[in-house]
């Protein structure tokens, strides 16, 4: 039996972890749960899966949850509360599925804490790096991968000698303007970018799937998982999102991984690993005809995949300063400040005048990001003072 701390219980990850501990009653409990502003539905939550912890994002709303739930559990907020759940003493399994760096302390302490943490929240693993693993060594945590191509590479990697990989590709739908010309992507509306064809997910990750930041920070990602370098990993853009990730071999021959693209299957794998077990998820359909399509990325017309590509190679904090300032322009975005096109020119603007530094500590990590924010939050009062609102 797996006990679980849910970190997003109420976002698209979140939910979908939940559907699989429905599914799974005998082998999966919940003994935290986690959210942010959704306060409904967090309390729905609660009513169906009686955790003994529950934080929510504001003191007000945590008191509105103790005096609304027919129950007793302990109720926390804000980031205190996040980490009460992750190191939670009842629960061994951490689900970290809230969305951006805000998931790093978290994410950290409950590998320390020895616990299995299954990472959706790959901007912990972009901005933390390798201190994601000195965190999981000294503390005996097990870090598994819940993004669906990195689930994959995991599939295909388990028990392969690292010295015989000679890459690994990580595929991307495109997004919604893989085919659109360069003046239409520039001036996108939010309701575009917005209307991913493949994958239904929160409005951060539809967003950075549509100007491929999102695969960037994948391939950021990927390095850090794997201990791959910059040239070791690569991106093949398959509209399909049927065929998740592939490893190469040095004679030339590819194992690919396929699976339907639904984020409940690789969620499964990282709560049951090792075992494989029926779930909520049909086998695949092969009776179906189908084409599967393969093509490179074009970086000019998605510039922030070669942006992240080169935060890679710099190394150090630049990984963390470009994610803070993707945050940032995402967020403007969203909010109506900035033009779809700004996104690219805002993170480029970052990482041509913050310096990297090496990574050490996790205070030096947090500044880094606070210095880039501040920066980026610079960037888009400037833009917004010199060109209005688009
Ligand atoms: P979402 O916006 O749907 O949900 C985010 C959840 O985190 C919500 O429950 C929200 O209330 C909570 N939250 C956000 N900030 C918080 C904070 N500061 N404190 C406490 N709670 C907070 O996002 P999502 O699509 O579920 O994505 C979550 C993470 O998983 C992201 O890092 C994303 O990149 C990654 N991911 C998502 C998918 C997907 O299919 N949705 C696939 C792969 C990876
Ligand atoms: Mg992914």
């Amino acid at each position: 039996m797996r006990h679980l701390a849910l970190l997003g219980s109420t976002g698209s990850i979140g939910t979908s972890t939940l559907d699989v501990v429905r599914a799974h009653p005998d082998r999966l409990s919940v003994v935290a749960l986690a959210g942010g502003r959704n306060r409904d539905l967090l309390r729905a939550q609660c009513d169906v899966f009686r955790p003994r912890c529950v934080s929510v994002g504001s003191k007000e709303d945590a008191e509105w949850l103790r005096s609304a739930l027919a129950y007793r559990p302990e109720v926390h907020w804000g980031d205190d509360g996040l980490l009460a759940c992750a190191l939670h003493a009842d629960a061994d399994t951490v689900v970290a599925a809230i969305v951006g760096s805000a998931g790093l302390a978290s994410t950290e302490a409950a590998l320390r804490a020895g616990r299995r943490v299954c990472v959706a929240n790959k901007e912990s693993l972009v901005v933390g790096g390798a201190l994601m693993h000195e965190a999981a060594l000294a503390g005996g945590g097990e870090l598994l991968p819940v993004d669906s191509e990195h689930a994959a590479l995991h599939q295909l990697l388990d028990g392969r000698e690292p010295a015989t990989i000679r890459e690994v590709r990580i595929t991307a739908s495109g997004g919604p303007f893989r085919d659109w010309p360069l003046a239409r992507i520039q001036a996108a509306t939010i309701e575009e970018a917005l209307n991913h064809p493949t994958w239904k997910m929160g409005p951060k990750i539809t967003i950075d799937s549509a100007t491929l930041m999102n695969k960037g920070l994948e391939v950021i990602e990927a390095s850090v998982l794997f201990g791959l370098t910059p040239d070791q990993v690569a991106v093949t853009v398959h509209p399909q999102s049927q065929v998740h990730a592939m490893v190469g071999f040095h004679d030339g021959s590819y194992q690919l991984q396929v699976c339907a693209n639904d984020m409940k299957l690789p969620i499964q794998y990282c709560l049951l690993y090792p075992d494989k077990q029926p779930g909520p998820v049909a086998p695949y359909p092969w009776e179906e005809a189908r084409a599967w399509t393969f093509e490179a990325p074009d970086l000019e017309r998605f510039p922030c995949l070669g942006l992240a590509f080169a935060a890679l190679r710099e190394g150090g904090t630049a990984p963390a300063l470009l994610n803070a300032a993707n945050e940032v322009a995402v967020a403007a975005f969203l909010q109506g400040q900035l033009r779809f096109w700004d996104i690219q020119a805002c993170n480029r603007d970052l990482l041509d005048r913050i310096p990297a530094g090496p990574i050490e500590s996790l205070p030096q990590v947090l500044d880094a990001d606070r210095a880039a924010r501040r920066h980026a939050e610079g960037w888009v009062r400037a833009r917004v003072r010199s060109f209005g609102c688009p």
